[in-house]
């Protein structure tokens, strides 16, 4: 367990120094390698440059993030994990206080998937100034769906992730960084994608798919949040995002009753859709018949907790 145990930056120049310490290291090993490769082949020696991945999370970490930072490992030589509850992406009234936090915990998950550096900073650190004057707008699309319902949401977000790209960048120098993102927030995933587009990040983005528990329910930090008949009554959730599926790949687009999905949705004691919507992923506009993907999109409350899902319909 110990020597997994990862390194723990709380500041930025400790994160920036702990990324470029743990990648010169690993270049090290690398070219060692090679040389003993071309020593045993009697071949030129060929050198690669080893790679950085980039998980950033909100901690509470579950199977789901472990998924991230496994993928990470597999295709990375040195992999770093930020965990920040960032107050920016918080509406008033929501869980921000409560969010849960369990930092030993998280370390210990995340050192056994393979992650070198956390990166655990204080709002402080991150927002020396209060907060920041200067921030990404998340434009139209931040205005819909999770947007809609969670105005400032996407802002935030993409303000610390410019932020994190930055200072990881500046760490990991003339080396391949690659960020790994759930497609649970596939909405997210959009933003970034023209984030990194439109500011000329040099971040990869690697998408990972949602990862379930074995009744259907989306791994979230916040199903901790649900009592056992919460629970139950959310999987209403994917069990009718699946059933979408299974009618759009039976009988196609035509197949499709979104009304009849929302009804059920909100049939469910405890339950209260927020929406549920199809668009095209590639673009978040309305999909049509000729969409190459189609995606089923769709948050809930249960109680007083929100939970978000979605389900590619072909
Ligand atoms: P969070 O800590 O909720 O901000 O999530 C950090 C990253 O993990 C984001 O890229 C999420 O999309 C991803 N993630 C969270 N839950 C899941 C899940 N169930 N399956 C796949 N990715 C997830």
């Amino acid at each position: 367990m110990t020597e997994n145990q990862p390194t723990i930056a709380t500041t930025i120049a400790d994160f920036i120094t702990a990324i470029a310490k743990a990648l010169a290291a690993a270049q090290l090993q690398a070219d060692e390698q090679a040389r003993a490769l071309a020593a045993h082949e009697g071949t030129e020696v060929i050198y690669r440059d080893v790679t950085l991945g980039f998980v950033p999370t909100m901690g509470a970490l579950h199977a789901g993030h472990a998924t991230l930072m496994r993928r990470a490992a597999e295709q990375n030589d040195v992999v770093v994990s930020s965990i920040f509850v960032n107050p920016l992406q918080f509406g008033p009234g929501e869980d921000y206080e409560r969010y849960p936090r369990t930092l030993e915990a998280d370390a210990a998950l995340a050192g056994e998937a393979g992650v070198q550096v956390i990166f655990a900073p204080s709002v402080e650190e991150m927002y020396p100034d209060g907060d920041p004057l200067i921030r990404i707008t998340s434009g139209e699309l931040g205005t819909k769906f999770e947007g809609k319902t969670r105005p400032g949401h996407f802002d935030g977000v993409l303000t610390v992730v410019n932020k994190l790209f930055n200072i990881v960048r500046a760490g990991a120098g003339e080396h391949e960084v690659n960020a790994y993102f759930g497609q649970k927030d596939a909405q997210q995933f959009v933003l970034i994608q023209r984030m990194v587009h439109d500011f000329n990040h040099s971040v990869n983005l690697r998408p990972v798919a949602i990862v379930r528990d074995d009744d259907g329910l989306a791994l979230s930090s916040r199903n901790e949040f649900l009592s056992p008949a919460e629970r139950e009554a959310a999987l209403v959730l994917s069990r009718t995002l699946a059933l979408l599926r299974e009618n759009s790949l039976n009988r196609g687009f035509e197949g499709i009753d979104l009304q009849s999905a929302r009804e059920r949705i909100n049939a469910t004691e405890g339950v209260r859709l927020d929406y549920l919507e199809l668009v095209d992923p590639h673009t978040f506009g309305e999909p049509t018949e000729e969409s190459e993907r189609v995606l089923a999109l769709a948050a809930i409350f249960v109680g007083s907790t929100r939970l978000i899902d979605n389900m590619d319909l072909r």
